[in-house]
């Protein structure tokens, strides 16, 4: 039997917040989008803000109307990037066999390291002792045989807990939670479930299979198997390259984007990276999509299918323009990222009548800088254009591929 940890940082970006500042470690505090707008939500929330009855995603308004001298600070992604990272090094020590899911968890398998440092629990317990000592926040663990069991258990207490659940442990444990409860249970999937009667992990578990299948399909006989702790999923290795399904680029600027020229400068910069990095994994994409955030967190994406596959700069900026236009968001942009998927290898695509002549010179064009800045350095080229806003910007590329 498999033994899997999965461990989750509790309240993480709060948390980090406190680590950074202790006076907001006992005060209520909550990590937030803009407070001017009605608009602006909770992204995170610390103990003490808790007990005011205060949840993630609900309006800073309403939190306000809860806890009238609650503290809002704004989110630093890139800290906690790093501190994700840091975090993430420690589970390393222990096993290859790391994959993160979010910024604030991963599951671990540590079936094979059992002689090493023993068994789940005392793994577990170790880890949650060396990331508070080492990081200063806290985690909760979960132990199981199967990845959704341990993510259930990671749930299960918080903060700074561990939950084992074994076979024997299943009945009570994880049969009378909630359906929601339930790795990728969506809300849609749970009200469709209810309408038969089944709420609990336990309902859907007594349930009978085929007739699971014939009512909810491919995704509901998944979350049946999820259920009955017939989950064979496996934990990704740290060595293990994963598929690239897609290339992307995005970033949250510091200020506000204001008009279609300031956008298309950032957007400009987002392109060439994503070309430069589909050039490098040898693939051209069929499909490319943008995503605009404003300053109340309002996010949209719109995509698009090419009638010919590329991995241009320019191309992509040119229908990242068009898409990031059809996101209706042209002033206040805090986020812009653009990325291509749908891949076909380089060179695999069939050659239209139409601009030949004009992608191979752009093809040229491209390989050259690839191999200018292969020798110098990724800033040693940049689009006369951008220039100006590259540097501003490229110091503080966030990936997110
Ligand atoms: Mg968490």
């Amino acid at each position: 039997m498999r033994v899997i940890l999965h461990c989750d940082c509790n309240g993480f970006f709060a948390s980090v917040e406190a680590l950074d500042n202790p006076e907001l470690k006992n005060i209520p505090m909550a990590v937030g989008g803009d407070e001017e707008s009605r608009k602006g939500i909770i992204l995170a929330k610390n103990e003490a803000a808790k007990k005011y009855g205060i949840v993630t995603a609900e309006t800073i308004w309403s939190a306000r109307k809860k806890c009238p001298h609650l503290v809002i600070v704004p989110p630093r992604h890139e800290r906690y990037m790093e501190v994700s990272r840091k975090v993430n090094e420690i589970y390393k020590e222990y096993t290859e066999f790391v994959e993160p899911f979010g910024i604030d968890e991963s599951w671990l398998d540590v079936t094979s390291v059992k002689e090493l440092f023993g068994d789940g629990k005392k793994i577990a317990d170790e880890l949650r002792g060396r990331i508070a000592r080492e990081i200063g926040t806290t985690i909760s663990v979960g132990v199981s045989f199967t990845k959704s069991f341990a993510k259930l258990g990671s749930d299960y207490k918080k903060p700074d807990a561990t939950t084992v659940i074994m076979p024997e442990d299943v009945e009570r444990i994880v049969y009378p939670q909630p359906l929601g409860n339930l790795l990728f249970a969506g809300a849609k999937s749970c009200n469709e479930f209810s309408k038969y009667g089944i709420n609990t992990i336990g309902e859907l578990a007594k349930a009978d299979k085929a007739f699971i299948e014939k009512h909810f399909g491919k995704n509901g006989l998944l979350l049946y198997n999820y259920a009955i702790g017939n989950d064979e999923d496996r934990v990704r290795s740290i060595y293990e390259e994963e598929e690239i399904k897609s290339i992307g680029n995005s970033y949250t600027f510091a200020h506000d984007l204001q008009g279609e020229e300031e956008i298309r400068h950032a957007l400009m910069w987002l392109c060439d990276v994503v070309s430069s990095r589909m050039r490098k994994a040898g693939v051209k994409c069929t499909v490319v999509s943008a995503t605009v955030r404003d300053g109340n967190f309002r996010t949209v994406s719109r995509q698009m299918t090419l009638s010919a596959p590329t991995n241009h700069a320019r191309d992509l900026l040119e229908f990242g323009m068009t898409l990031v236009k059809k996101c209706g968001i042209s002033q206040g942009v805090r986020l812009l990222g653009i990325s291509g998927t749908n891949f076909v290898q380089d060179g695999e695509e069939q050659i239209t009548l139409f601009g030949i002549e004009n992608n191979r010179k752009s093809e040229k064009l491209d390989a050259a800088i690839d191999s200018v800045r292969a020798r110098f350095g990724q800033k040693a080229v940049k689009f006369a254009s951008s220039e100006e806003h590259y540097t501003k910007y490229a110091e503080k590329g966030e990936d997110n591929n």
